[in-house]
């Protein structure tokens, strides 16, 4: 980065430093308050107006997500951007004791690092900081601090969009090198399934019972399962049921999903996962109760978009190329994209996330970093 004069060793030390101290902030789903004081005072230390929406009241948390802004920018003509990363991270994540390994950080060992999504957080706090140092007076840019990203992205889904201006998104939270560009996700749809047959005495009268257990087990033999094809997956990975061994089982509970890049065959493999149940419970004799919800909806971002257009320019002044992927998980980028914001999910380098693994190279860090101070002046 030309223009972005920093001491290389001291950017590397303060961005370590700063990491390490979020991930020592305890923030498990629906219990992100703490670090949202946290992330909210460095906001407001950077120049932001910050106010918390009301997402955490609906979904049960004790916090809102973070929705700040740059008065400056209020009367700049110029179209914002909307900065993104989540405070919550996915359990063992408290206690977090964070150390150097080499160039690595890692956690202890016996929780997760928590880098998913503190490296998109100070990315984000550190990219602020090094374009204040280039610009004192900065583009418009608005920046989103989400909550329960991890629990089926509800704080984005209950965002309050009408506070939002930006057209142009950027989530800081894919388990990818910088460089990589995440322009598409699947439309992700849960399904609870309940097979209810008749109970019996499974030695005495077997004749008068349904087994649940069996007509479940005849639909997941023709249920679609693993890709169904190169852009759609379907699972069943939950099935409960039974009360003992010498009754005809009479309930089963399953719990499935379907993912598809392409909506319209995510709806169609639901359908033929129902279809399948009802079949075997009307052959058997049971009856199928079948729900659905979904929990997200896919997105594609064209390559001629403001958003790839941004990311492309950046990427160059920071020395990564820029790669182009879509991922088979949805992140915040979903729901910003179903409400109108063109947003795409950047690589930010933390690996094995989600695992007691988790790590991140400190160059990793500082890239994100440069990235996030290059797309925050449009350069
Ligand atoms: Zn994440």
């Amino acid at each position: 980065m030309h223009a972005i004069s920093v001491d290389e060793h001291e950017l590397r030390t303060e961005l370590v430093k700063e990491f390490c101290e979020l991930v020592q902030v305890d923030s498990e789903p629906y219990e992100e308050a703490d670090l949202g004081k946290v992330v909210e005072d460095k906001l407001l230390e950077l120049g932001f107006e910050v106010e918390r929406d009301g997402a955490g009241k609906k979904i049960g948390g004790n916090s809102g997500n973070l929705i700040a802004r740059l008065p400056e920018a209020r009367c700049s003509d110029e179209p914002p951007i909307l900065l993104c990363a989540h405070l919550d991270r996915v359990p063992p994540g408290k206690g977090v004791k964070p150390r150097l390994d080499g160039d690595r950080i890692v956690s202890s060992g016996d929780t997760v690092l928590g880098a998913d999504d503190a490296a998109g957080l100070v990315a984000i706090l550190w990219g602020m900081r090094m374009a204040r140092r280039v610009q004192p007076l900065l583009p418009p840019l608005e920046v989103v601090i989400t909550v329960c990203e991890e629990k089926g992205l509800q704080g984005s889904r209950h965002l309050e969009y009408s506070k939002l201006r930006s057209k142009t998104g950027f989530v800081f939270d894919a388990a990818r090198p910088v460089g990589v560009v995440i322009t598409g996700a699947p439309t992700h749809i849960k399904f609870d399934v309940d097979v209810i047959g008749r109970a019996a005495h499974a030695g005495i009268n077997p004749e008068d019972g349904v087994s649940a257990i069996r007509t479940a087990a005849s639909a997941i033999t023709r249920v679609p399962f693993g890709w169904v094809d190169d852009a759609t997956t379907a699972n069943i990975g939950m099935v409960t049921g039974g009360e003992a061994m010498n009754i005809v089982c009479e309930r089963v509970h399953l719990v499935g999903e379907v993912r598809s890049h392409d909506d319209r065959i995510a709806k169609e493999v639901l359908e033929q996962i129902e279809d399948c149940f009802t079949e075997e419970s009307v052959r058997s004799g049971a009856r199928t109760k079948f729900e659905a919800s979904t929990l997200y909806k896919s997105y594609h971002v064209e390559e001629n978009s403001r958003a790839v257009q941004l990311l492309g320019c950046a990427l160059d002044k920071i020395g990564r190329k820029m790669t182009l992927e879509l991922s088979n998980g949805g992140t915040d980028a979903n729901q910003f994209n179903a409400n109108g914001i063109e947003s795409v999910g950047l690589g930010i380098g933390f690996e094995q996330a989600h695992s007691t693994r988790e790590s991140i190279a400190v160059e990793e860090l500082v890239k994100a970093a440069k990235l996030a101070a290059c797309l925050i002046l449009r350069m």
